[in-house]
């Protein structure tokens, strides 16, 4: 990435220790989304690879993935999807069980969000282990969409997410990694 892009982020996005945990660094995209120049590289960067390459619908990850995702949507003049925690969408929905670090959850989408072979970005803020991401996957290609790549803005590369969503077939872009989780 971009030498200055990289320096721009690394300055926007603030870090919280022992967040929501003990021992956690919290990357806070929040300083990032309320400095405009910041926000709007960022978002410029997710969306410079998929310029004219027809993406019917970029998927967002509640909550963060919804913020940067309808902007890229936005830009790339493509529809949006919310993929939301369990109970949060009114209509017929799919759902698919993943695994937080104690148990487990659930994550859903609207069974007609998209349709069969449609070409589809899936966002969110940051990539750890990828059991988010890879439970996003699972839905959207259950449903027959091809889910052309996943863009995040953070990678935290020794949790392993980024291999993990790469061996299901979708590549995996980033704008800046950070050691450790
Ligand atoms: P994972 O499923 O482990 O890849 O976790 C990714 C999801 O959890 C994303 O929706 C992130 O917003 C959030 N997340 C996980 N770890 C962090 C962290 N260290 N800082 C900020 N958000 C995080």
């Amino acid at each position: 990435m971009e030498e200055n892009l990289t320096s721009e982020l690394n300055l926007a996005i603030r870090a919280i220790e022992d967040y929501p945990k003990p021992g956690i660094v919290f990357r806070d995209i929040s300083t990032l989304l309320q400095n405009a120049r910041a926000f709007r590289r960022a978002v410029d960067a997710l969306v410079h690879p998929y310029v004219g390459i027809g993406l019917d619908q970029i998927a967002g990850i509640e909550a963060r993935g919804f913020i940067l995702g309808g902007a890229i949507a936005h830009q790339l003049t493509s529809g949006f999807v919310p993929i939301r925690k369990k109970g949060k969408l009114p209509g017929e929905k799919v759902s698919v069980a993943y695994s937080l670090e104690y148990g487990v959850d659930e994550m859903e989408m609207h069974r007609d969000a998209v349709n069969p072979g449609d070409k589809v970005l899936l966002v969110d803020d940051l990539i750890a282990t990828g059991g988010t991401a890879e439970a996003a996957v699972k839905l959207l290609k259950e449903m027959g969409a091809e889910v052309v790549a996943a863009c995040f803005v953070v990678d935290l590369p020794d949790l392993g997410g980024r291999k993990k969503i790469e061996s299901l077939g979708v590549p995996v872009r980033t704008l800046i990694e950070f050691e450790g989780d």
